[in-house]
């Protein structure tokens, strides 16, 4: 029997954004729900259980900064925490704040119409269920629609293959197996990582490479954790003061140094967590191509010092982008994977893959037999998410055909013709290019602020005005035109292969890149001014 439910808000993805949106909404007293398409919660965390998935952000800047007691009761055991140990944080969070009895789970929905007459929308959910909300808020995940190449074949493969993001839940037998990895974007580069040493044999089917330094984890003891939590406030300080919202901060002055000093403060970065090499380097190498040519050379030094065959070397080295212009993976033993003897890299770029057979992958040289494939192909990012729900807004216009070459929004929060749609981590926010909690946290607060803002006058309707909303399109294409990231085919600048339209040369402005510190001084002015560019009623 299908059910029809209603509530005020609701919230669409009970991921790391959605717990900490209910969360909010619960505290003020508002009716919310949150509906989840998985059985459970955690987004991301609960979805990628791939061998070597974890943290790349320090743990400690990736929790929520929201609650004192929180904060003083977690411990996180690693710099860079493993996700069965994020999804225990989540889960850990949802209970503490008795998150649950407002989510329910196994509730994908597939459609959401717009009612002018009654100013409400109206969701049809793939159970057969309905709900009716005044407010949908989106918190769906800016990597949550992974994507699969289309070889002939994929079907005929007799031995298990999936998605990373589809990773089974239950244990995933390697060891003896014949595996291949195809992909080596940042989910690649960790699950080779992982299960070089533990498989028998390696087959790494690679298209483009892509750079990647040391991620550098170590564990945390109680006493660096106790340290830590009296930094918490000058850490999250650090956090909102950095663009990309670590506490690795940027410098300028590349040129101010000679080429030697650059090197030993390269050498000092490379030995320094996460994303230090990238966040906390000279943001000459963003813009200045003669900068950024420096520093490729510098890690593509470090990638021939750390592989022993020169010729694998040097496969292993992009020559299509520089460092830093597509999302910087971090590894942890990824380049020694391959002086194993049972490793082998396959250069698609040399012999591409014709079909998969029943037993393993033919390329155009030769077939390899496997037993085990896994497609670390990544995702229809940002707005995939958004595509894969009927979503009709004012008079039936459907947002897919709106954002069709690419999505159009009021400071990635909101988008005309789609009243009462508010987005967290939406497409053109810095939700994607940062530090994700500490985007989606600001996020979060902006839009219940709206959300109280709107009960307060007793508005029942919202939508951002078009001029507004243009105004924000044309700072988002400011600031990629300004950087080297422009020219790389990656997910931030929405290149998908797999995917229709988003295919080379198709450029989609679907992220901010003027920054955190940027973007919160923009939303906050806008909230404190009375919401300009937007029309209540
Ligand atoms: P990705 O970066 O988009 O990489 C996908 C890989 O699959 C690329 O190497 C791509 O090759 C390859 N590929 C795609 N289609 C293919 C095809 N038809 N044939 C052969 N190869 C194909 O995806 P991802 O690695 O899943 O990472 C996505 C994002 O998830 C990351 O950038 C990161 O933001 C996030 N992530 C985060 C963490 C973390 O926080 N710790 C960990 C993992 C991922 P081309 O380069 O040639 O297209």
């Amino acid at each position: 029997m299908s059910d029809s439910r209603q509530s005020e808000v609701a919230v669409l993805g009970a991921g790391v954004s959605g717990i900490y949106q209910i969360k909010r909404l619960v505290d003020l007293g508002i009716d919310a729900v949150v509906l989840e398409a998985e059985n459970d919660l955690g987004g991301t965390w609960h979805r990628n259980r791939y061998p070597g998935c974890r943290f790349d952000s320090e743990s400690y800047t990736y929790g929520y900064s929201f609650s004192k007691e929180l904060l003083d009761e977690w411990h996180w055991k690693e710099r860079f925490s493993s996700q069965p140990e994020n999804l225990r944080y989540l889960n850990y969070v949802a209970d503490k704040f008795d998150l649950r009895r407002h989510m329910r789970f196994n509730k994908r929905v597939e459609r959401m119409a717009w009612d002018e007459s009654e100013h409400r929308w109206h969701l049809s959910l793939a159970d057969g269920d309905t709900h009716t909300a005044r407010f949908v808020v989106t918190s769906l995940g800016p990597l949550s629609a992974a994507t699969l190449p289309a070889y002939p074949g994929m079907d005929e493969f007799e031995g298990p293959s999936f998605h990373t993001f589809f990773w089974p839940n239950e244990p995933v037998e390697l060891a003896g197996k014949r595996v291949g990895v195809i992909g080596t974007g940042a989910t690649g580069i960790q699950v080779i990582g992982e299960i070089a040493d533990k498989v028998s044999e390696l087959k790494v089917f690679q298209r483009r490479p892509n750079w990647s330094t040391p991620l550098n984890n170590s564990p945390i003891s109680e006493s660096e954790m106790d340290a830590i939590r009296d930094r918490y406030d000058e850490i999250f300080a650090n956090c909102a003061a950095s663009p990309q919202g670590f506490e690795h901060v940027p410098r300028w002055g590349f040129w101010d140094m000679t080429a030697a000093e650059r090197r030993e403060l390269w050498d000092e970065l490379y030995t320094r967590s996460g994303f230090a090499i990238l966040a906390g380097n000279f943001a000459e190498i963003f813009v200045d191509e003669a900068a950024n040519r420096e520093m490729s050379e510098y890690i593509a030094d470090r990638i021939r010092q750390r592989v022993h065959d020169p010729a694998v070397a040097e496969k292993l080295i992009p020559t299509d982008h520089g460092f830093g212009l597509q999302r910087l993976p971090l590894e942890t033993d990824y380049f020694e994977a391959y002086n194993r003897p049972n490793v082998e890299l396959v250069d698609l770029s040399q012999t591409p893959i014709e079909r998969l057979t029943a037993t393993g992958i033919q390329t155009a040289d030769r077939h390899y037999d496997l037993d085990l494939i896994v497609y670390a192909t990544g995702f229809d990012a940002i707005t995939g998410a958004f595509d894969r729900v009927d979503i009709r807004g004012v008079d039936g216009t459907s947002l897919g055909e709106k954002w069709r070459d690419g999505p159009s929004t009021y400071c990635g929060l909101l988008s005309h013709g789609f009243p009462n749609m508010a987005m967290v981590a939406g497409p053109q926010s810095v939700s994607g290019s940062t530090n994700f909690p500490r985007a989606i946290e600001g996020g979060v607060d902006w839009v219940t602020g709206l959300l109280e803002y709107l009960r307060e006058h007793g508005y029942s309707r919202v939508e951002a005005q078009p001029e507004a909303e243009q105004e924000w399109v044309d700072e988002v294409m400011r600031f990629h035109e300004r950087l080297l990231f422009r020219r790389s085919k990656g997910w931030f600048t929405g290149y998908n292969s797999n995917v229709a339209g988003h295919e080379e040369g198709n450029v989609r402005y679907q992220a901010y890149f003027g920054g955190a510190t940027r973007y919160t001084a923009k939303v906050t002015e806008l909230a404190a001014n009375g919401y300009p560019g937007l029309t209540m009623a």
